[in-house]
């Protein structure tokens, strides 16, 4: 009730206005899905319909909110960049506080809680056959960086640690599934190089790591682009096409249509502008 003699607890609530004219990245991780996988027995070291629901749920925020323009996931975690704060953004008060700056509890809460709803919704679609069993839950952050060249590396930075950690997981599944425990595995992998782990692979499992799945190598980046005047979403996912819903397809069907190029993967791009 406005006015009302309780009015003033108002006044506890802080100012988290998010700085105008920067991107916004927020990143999204899943609580514990160590253990949630290994409940749900996902594939290791990367269950393909595990990525392919976090695309999914990344897809879907995309679609619900308009003023993210990328998007990149690896594991349980996906990176949203939202555009620089403009104008635009008066029209959504509820959004917003004066000079249009987004509020940072709601901007995160609205991912947060739209991602963890969606990943649900969709479990079923890429688990026909496994129940569900704990709720699945995630935390997120909000970092504003100034420029894009920022972002640019804030992306390369996460796909460096996608690479890293895949190298290594690779290589642990390897040993485990050789017969060796999760102990031993990790005891063997202690101080080794890069190249030492390609060499392990190469020589004794035969695996040119170079050769394994893109999305898992170097992870999935969902950005928009407009076709003959329809907005579509694109989801990289390492070269391999197929659609998710009506607008998932991958960047070669897309170039294959003509009329736009792709964007690498090897080192995410931000846009400059909004495409739309
Ligand atoms: P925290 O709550 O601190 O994030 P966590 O257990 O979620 O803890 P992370 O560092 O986020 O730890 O790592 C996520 C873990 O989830 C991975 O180590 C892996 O075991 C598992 N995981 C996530 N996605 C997949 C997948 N697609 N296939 C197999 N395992 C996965
Ligand atoms: P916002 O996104 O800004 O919160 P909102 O539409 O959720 O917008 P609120 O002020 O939060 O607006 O009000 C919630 C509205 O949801 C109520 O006005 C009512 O219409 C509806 N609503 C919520 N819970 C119930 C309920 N249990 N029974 C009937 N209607 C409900
Ligand atoms: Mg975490
Ligand atoms: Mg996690
Ligand atoms: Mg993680
Ligand atoms: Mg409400
Ligand atoms: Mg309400």
């Amino acid at each position: 009730m406005a006015n009302s003699k309780y009015e003033y607890v108002k006044k506890f609530e802080t100012d988290d206005r998010l700085s105008p004219s920067s991107w916004i990245v927020v990143r999204i991780d899943g609580c514990h899905f160590h253990r949630f996988s290994a409940e749900h027995a996902f594939a290791k070291p990367n269950d393909e319909n595990a990525l392919n629901l976090m695309n999914s749920c990344a897809v879907s925020m995309l679609e619900q909110f308009p003023d993210i323009v990328f998007a990149y996931g690896v594991s349980d975690e996906y990176s949203f960049i939202w555009k620089e704060t403009t104008q635009f953004y008066q029209r959504r008060a509820r959004l917003l506080l004066p000079p249009f700056a987004f509020r940072k509890s709601k901007l995160l809460s609205l991912s947060v809680s739209y991602f963890t709803s969606a990943y649900v919704m969709k479990w079923k679609e890429f688990f026909p056959h496994n129940e569900l069993k704990v709720p699945p839950y995630f935390d997120g952050r909000v970092v504003c960086y100034p420029r894009a060249k920022i972002v640019q590396d804030y992306l390369a930075w996460r796909q460096v640690d996608c690479h890293i950690n895949n190298q290594y997981n690779t290589c642990f599944w390897m040993l485990v599934k050789l017969g060796k425990t999760e102990r031993e595995a990790q005891e063997f992998l202690k101080g080794t190089q890069a190249k030492d782990k390609n060499e392990l692979l190469f020589q004794q499992f035969n695996v040119n790591y170079d050769k394994l799945p893109q999305m898992f190598r170097k992870g999935s980046c969902i950005y928009r682009k407009k076709v003959n005047q329809i907005l579509l979403f694109f989801c990289h996912i390492g070269g391999r096409s197929g659609e998710v819903g009506r607008y998932w397809k991958s960047c070669h069907e897309n170039s294959k249509q003509g009329g736009c190029g792709t964007h690498g993967y090897n080192r995410p791009q931000v846009l400059e502008r909004a495409p739309v």
